[in-house]
């Protein structure tokens, strides 16, 4: 099942507009994924070894490979990496801050990063729990729409 971000009108203008400027706005190390943002018409948040992880400005948050492991995009639908994108495109962009669900009652707080969202030796890694501090357990735990 995918899901979707339910992005505002503004957010969603946002976005568009970040995919169709990302080849004058992408900061220098980001650069490289210039003929992926044109290709996909979605922008990158969060860069990772092999794969891409991005945000359509319709509010789907897709995948592509940089290592030619699959052609084309592929729908992200998995707790943990949408919980990525979402504080990813949360700490990249102040205008989609809001985002970030936070934690239900019923959902426990992260016990590797004891809630705090990254590894206290290493603070420049997500931790296991996508960022956000506890488990999401389903898409809609996160805010999102199934679809
Ligand atoms: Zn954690």
């Amino acid at each position: 099942m995918a899901a979707r971000i339910p992005l505002t009108p503004d957010q969603s203008a946002f976005v568009a507009s970040r995919v169709q400027r990302f080849h004058l706005e992408a900061p220098r190390a980001w650069q490289w994924q210039v003929p992926y943002v044109a290709r996909f018409g979605a922008l990158p948040l969060y860069l990772g070894w092999t794969e891409t992880l991005a945000l359509q400005p319709e509010g789907r948050v897709v995948r592509w490979s940089t290592e030619q492991a699959y052609e084309g995009l592929k729908l992200v639908d998995e707790p943990i990496e949408l919980a990525i994108a979402l504080v990813c495109a949360a700490q990249q962009h102040s205008i989609l801050r809001d985002l970030v669900p936070s934690r239900p009652h019923e959902a426990a707080e992260c016990h590797v990063c004891a809630g705090v969202g990254h590894v206290a030796q290493q603070p420049e890694l997500i931790c296991e729990c996508g960022g956000l501090g506890w488990r999401p357990g389903s898409v809609e735990a996160l805010g999102l729409v199934a679809e």
